[in-house]
């Protein structure tokens, strides 16, 4: 087995990582360690929660040591598509190069130029940078990169899904064709492969195995429920979120809960919120010192609950988060892998639990195919079995219909289901009604923090857009208008009133 010392690295760095207590380098190290150090281009095909991090910034801190850093001309640059995943990046960096003279600075976004520019000024080893604001200083003609002799592109699959790949061309094209260039990426899209043909000189390529299967120490559990209208899908599964919340009880110190669309990050932190549970949301509109704030928070365990965007929680490195909840399950099966990854890190044990409804099939069968098995199904807690969202059939569509007329609110009309639960008569749960009405009204799709791959859900119907095509159909959908609904006068009823 590869030892640290065994992979030429700086004495500093190596005493820096005796420190940390890591004995030995993990695969993604080991491959990619040796060959950068030999100054070839490396592309590491590894997710996070690999030690990627550290398989990059361990040789850049080795190779920085010898030369002197330049005003406004960094020696290398790190890509990071985040401001959060930067700034994880500049925390390694910090860690383990505190035994070296080497200075660097974090360029994001939501923290002021001012002092930004007073670092480029004096000159930095190391920038660490998203692409957007690296280039917003670039072209207020504070930073030249033609210093940069290594280049790191981290992450560089989610960087193709938020859009940033002309600007990593751009960034490219701005540094030395002599350049080193350490590529990092989860997958190999098309796209990514054209970028790394491109840039790349005769690559090490170094691949650590996928974590398809997720780390063994996490297990996995699915609850299934059919919620009794789909327009309540979303209040019932955070009633059933609730009920699987408290029947975890103590063993749940704490957890990243899962949405596919920030509006819903935002109505899942406040209904936890407003039924006494600690939750704070983090997405890519809330502004930085929020974000930072919440995430810290979370890190130091004062906050219990992160509800959280993909985006926004993609790479972050948390050691102990005992669950993770799909409040919905994601889209695209890649992120089932990474969001359970928040869990289970380094040997702790990690549970992930995924709440699904029929309408999400599709997406669990690609999860399922891409895991090669079953998730296991575990019934919701009796708790919520009892209550008024238990599981049970889908209606048919006419009763779903006389559901969604404009009567449905007085009592007179309600079938026995609609019924309002105590829990429904209490006033906290009236402000969980509130935040329901936003939650059946989703914002425009540029809420998505994926626009690209999101498209096509784009064109689905206002009352489904989350891709739901399973359910039936009937005429004008959900949204049937209010005239269509009224007796007509003459003869008989047209509708089913
Ligand atoms: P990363 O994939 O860079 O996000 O790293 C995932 C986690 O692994 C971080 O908490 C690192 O601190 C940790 N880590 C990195 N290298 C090692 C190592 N050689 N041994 C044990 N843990 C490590």
């Amino acid at each position: 087995m590869t030892k640290f010392s065994d992979l030429k690295l700086d004495p500093k760095v190596l005493q820096a990582i005796a420190d940390t207590g890591y004995e030995t380098p993990t695969p993604i190290q080991a491959g990619a360690i040796p060959p950068a150090l030999e100054g070839k281009d490396v592309l590491g095909i590894a997710q996070t929660g690999t030690g990627k991090t550290a398989s990059f910034v361990l040789p850049m801190i080795t190779l920085l040591g010898r030369g002197r850093a330049r005003a406004r001309m960094p020696r290398s640059l790190v890509l990071a598509p985040t401001r959060e995943l930067a700034a994880q990046v500049a925390e390694n960096f910090d860690n383990y190069a505190k035994y070296t003279k080497l200075t660097k600075a974090l360029l994001i976004g939501g923290v002021s130029f001012g002092e930004q520019d007073k670092l480029i000024d004096r000159g930095v080893d190391v920038l660490i940078a998203t692409p957007g604001r690296l280039l917003d200083h670039f072209e207020r003609g504070k930073l030249l990169l033609t210093g940069v002799q290594i280049m790191v592109v981290d992450e560089a699959d989610r960087m193709l899904d938020m859009g940033f790949i002309p600007d990593i061309e751009r960034i490219f094209q701005l540094t030395p064709f002599t350049r080193q260039t350490l590529f990092f990426s989860a997958t190999m899209a098309p796209e990514i492969e054209r970028i790394t043909n491109t840039f790349l000189h005769a690559p090490a390529r170094v691949e650590v195995a996928r974590q398809a299967t997720a780390s063994e120490t996490i297990e996995q559990r699915l609850i299934e429920i059919t919620p009794t209208r789909r327009d309540q899908s979303a209040k019932q599964k955070r009633e059933l979120l609730r009920a699987i919340i408290k029947a975890e009880g103590d063993a749940c110190t704490n957890a990243i809960l899962f949405c596919n669309r920030k509006t819903e990050v935002d109505i899942l932190a406040k209904s936890l919120k407003s039924h006494g549970l600690d939750a704070a949301p983090i997405h890519g509109d809330l502004d930085q010192s929020q974000r930072t704030r919440t995430l810290d928070g979370f890190r130091d365990g004062t906050l219990r609950f992160l509800v959280a965007s993909d985006v926004a929680a993609r790479g972050l490195d948390i050691p102990a988060v005992s669950h993770v909840f799909n409040f919905d399950v994601p889209s695209h099966a890649e992120d089932y892998v990474h969001r359970i990854g928040r869990t289970g890190r380094a040997g702790r044990k990690g549970c992930a639990i995924t709440l699904s409804t029929p309408a999400d099939q599709k997406y669990l069968d690609a999860i399922e195919a891409l895991l090669k098995k079953p998730l296991p199904r575990v019934a919701a807690p009796e708790s919520f079995a009892v209550s008024e969202a238990s599981q049970r059939p889908a209606r048919k569509t006419d009763e779903r219909k006389k559901a969604e007329r404009p009567a449905r609110s007085s009592s007179r009309s309600r079938t026995r289901e609609e019924k309002p639960s105590p829990a429904q008569e209490n006033p906290v749960v009236a402000q969980e009604r509130i935040v329901e009405s936003a939650a059946v009204e989703p914002k425009p799709d540029n809420q998505h923090e994926r626009p690209a791959k999101e498209k096509p859900r784009s064109r689905a119907p206002k009352h489904d857009r989350r891709g739901d095509t399973s359910g039936p159909v009937v005429g004008m959908g959900d949204h049937v208008p209010d005239f269509l609904l009224r007796a007509v006068p003459r003869g008989k009823a047209s509708t089913d009133s």
